[in-house]
Order: structure tokens, then sequence, then C-alpha cells
């Protein structure tokens, strides 16, 4: 609220006079004390009197989902999505269809859990329909009506009540949202791999996921969106030693056909080979041999690497031994500097091989001499070796 972008978008909107709020997840997030990634605001104006109001303010307006009424202003470089106050009409499993309204208690009674109804406005003041503030205090996920019926009307808001459950929640699921889950599971094959993709990465990001993902497997949902989700316990020691990140969580997590899972996923390419974790890495692993595979497959892999190794020992019960291992191999991994190749192809031609397909077997050769060898930065040692090569003394 104090924002300067922020505010400047809300001025805009409200020159002539229209009430607006900030709803959602910026609202919840600044309840809860956390970091508000996105500002989402909402007013009871139609998309095009958005856009007018925008460019009367000389700010820029996207037009993001124009059909949903949504319109992205942007202010101080960044992004404010703007949503025209909307109510369901008629909702059949994914696609809402909505109508604009000035109803702003019908706007959050479309929207899926009480702490993701509230909205503030600018000055201030918490407009809460649904008891969302005390919810959000206790670590209570709860739908905005009956689970199963909210659950009719998008399958999504499975997957969402168990993210949101891994992040805000700290009581025990509500039985009856987890017999709505249960009881629409299989209906969750029908959403695409992107946006399971999405939510279950969201998930795995909480800080101690293990709860949700125990819930989402004690109630068939797991086994329906990963059936390859092997690695809970795995997961569980990972957790302890990680950073949080979303995709190394999830290659824990998976124990078979990681090339499936990408698949179906839809995980772009880079992803799909952190899915994959490479080869178990001991706590006793050498510096030269560790140098190797950063080398070869770079620092992103062989960190998954060391820290799935490490979880995985962990998990089977690890000594305190495999902690100092492993904590001196992450920091050796961390500080690591890509060193260069000290050859060209043109070191080849100018002692005489010409040019063709020998250089480059040569400097395949020599390269793969030369990691073995600890990567070393003598150039004219580099020289002499590749003179060897060449005479075919070696
Ligand atoms: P995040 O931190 O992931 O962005 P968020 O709460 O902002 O969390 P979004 O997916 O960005 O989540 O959605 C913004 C808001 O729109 C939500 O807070 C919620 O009020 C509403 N919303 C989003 N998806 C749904 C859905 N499937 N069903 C009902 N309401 C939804
Ligand atoms: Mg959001």
């Amino acid at each position: 609220m104090a924002d300067a972008p922020a505010r400047a978008v809300v001025a805009a909107l409200g020159a002539d006079g229209a009430e607006v709020r900030f709803v959602g997840g910026c609202v919840r997030d600044v309840l809860a004390g956390r970091a508000v990634k996105d500002v989402d605001l909402a007013t009871p104006d139609p998309p095009d009197r958005v856009v007018a109001l925008l460019a009367r303010a000389g700010l820029k307006a996207v037009p993001t989902g124009l059909a949903h009424g949504t319109i992205t202003a942007v202010a101080g470089g960044r992004g404010f999505e703007v949503t025209t106050l909307r109510r369901d009409v008629r909702t059949f499993g994914r696609h809402a269809e909505v109508a604009f309204t000035d109803d702003w208690r019908a706007d959050a009674a479309r929207r899926d859990f009480t702490f993701n109804a509230m909205s503030a406005s600018p000055d201030g003041d918490l407009h809460d329909y649904f008891g969302g503030c005390e919810d959000l205090a206790a670590g209570r996920v709860r739908f905005v009506g009956t689970p199963e019926q909210r659950i009719a009307e998008d399958y999504l808001r499975i997957l969402r009540y168990f993210r949101f459950l891994a992040h805000f929640g700290r009581e025990a699921p509500d039985p009856d949202a987890l017999a709505a889950a249960r009881a629409a599971a299989p209906e969750l094959r029908r959403l695409s791999g992107e946006r399971i993709r999405n939510e279950l990465l969201k998930l795995l990001a909480a800080p101690d996921p293990l709860p949700a993902l125990t819930a989402m497997q004690g109630v068939g949902v797991l086994a329906i969106v990963l059936p390859e989700a092997g690695g809970l316990e795995r997961l569980a020691a990972l957790t302890r030693i990680d950073d949080g990140d979303g995709l190394r969580r999830l290659a824990v997590l998976v124990t078979r056909d990681p090339g499936e899972v990408a698949e179906r996923l839809r995980l772009a390419n880079v992803d799909r080979d952190r899915l994959g974790l490479g080869g178990d890495i001991g706590p006793a692993a050498t510096i030269q041999a560790l140098r190797r595979r950063l080398y070869r497959d770079g620092p992103v892999a062989v960190v998954d690497a060391l820290l799935a190794s490490w979880a995985e020992r962990i998990a089977d019960g690890s000594s305190e031994a495999d902690r100092d291992g492993y904590r001196r191999l992450l920091d050796d991994a961390g500080s690591w500097t890509r060193p260069g190749f000290p050859l060209r192809g043109s070191d080849a031609i100018r002692l005489g091989v010409p040019q063709g397909p020998r250089v480059s077997a040569l400097m395949k050769a020599l390269e793969a001499w030369w990691i073995d060898g600890d990567f070393p930065t003598d150039r004219a040692a580099c020289l002499a070796e590749l003179g060897r090569r060449i005479r075919g003394e070696t």
C-alpha cells in the first residue's frame, strides 16, 4: 500500500471514484508476514474503462486476459493485474463462465479458500467475508463453501488445496475436504500436464511439503498425479539439508520413469535433465573426481546429485561423517569456476596437422587427458603433450 507504483495504479483506477482494492494472494501474504510476489487489484469497472483510466494516467495497459476481465497495468517497470469483479454464472469441471458485477462479496465467493478471498482497501481496511484472517492465523485451509461443490466446479482446486496446505497449513486437514479430494481424484486426469506441474512444483517448494504430500498419498491423489512418487522418505531427508528448490525435490521424490514424468508434466529440457539426478556421489569423493564431474555435468547437476546422495544416506540412517563429507563437497562445488581448456584446434594445425577430422579427434583426446590430469593450467605442458600425440609417442 505504501509502494509508489502500486499507489499510482490505484490512483489511476480510482480517479473517477471507483472503489479499487487489493485482492487475493497479496492480501493473504501481507497478513501472514510473507513476501508479496505479485499484486492483484480488483475494480467494479469493466475492462474498457480500466484501459481508459490507465491511459489517462499515462500507464501502460496490457490486455492479459481481456475475456476474463484481466488487464495488466505497468507501473515502475512492474506488472499489476487488474481484474473486474466477477461472479460465477456456471462452472463445469475446468472453465467457469463468469459475469462482471459490482458486488465485492460475490467476487470473494467465487475464490477458492477463505484466506484467498480477502480484499483490502488502499487505506488499509480489510474485507474478510468468510473468516479468512482467522483461518490464516490458525493455519486452517478452508474452502469457501462446501469442498465437494467447489472441487466439482474446478478440479484444479484439489491440487491447490494441498499446495496451500503445504504452505499455510498447521492444523490437520479438514476431513470433508479430504473426502471430497478422494472422491474427485480420478478427475485430475483431465488436467493438463502444465497445470499439474505448476501446482506440484509450488507445493514442493514449501519449507516442509511432507505433511501435504502424505495427505495427498492418503487420499489417492498422489497416485494419480505422480504415481512415480516413491521417495517420500528421501524427500523428507532432503528437506532437512536443502534450499527448497522444487525441481530437485521432485527429482528426489520420483523413484522411477523420470523420462515419463518429464514428458507428462511437460518439463523443459533443462528441467528434464535434472529429473534424472545423474549418479550417486559418496561422501568421501575426492576433489579431483568432483571437479571432473563439475566440468562434465555442470554445477547444478552436481549439487543435485550431492544433495540427493546425501539425502539417500540420511534416509538410511547416515552417520556424522557423511555430513562433514557432503558439506565439504558442496562447498567445493559452490566455489568452483569452470576452467578453460588451454588449447585450440589452431594449435594442432600450427604443429603441422592438416585441417580436417584428425584435428578435432586430437583435441577431444587431449581434453580427456587434461580432465584426467585435473585441469593443468600450464599451456606449455599441454602443447608438449599435443606434440607427443601428433608424433604418435603416446
Ligand atoms: P501465488 O502466491 O501462487 O500467486 P495466489 O493466491 O496469488 O498465490 P493465484 O493462482 O495467483 O494464487 O490466484 C490469485 C487468486 O485468484 C487467488 O488468491 C484466489 O483468490 C483466486 N483463484 C486462483 N485460482 C483459483 C481457482 N482455481 N479457483 C478459485 N479461485 C482461484
Ligand atoms: Mg498470484
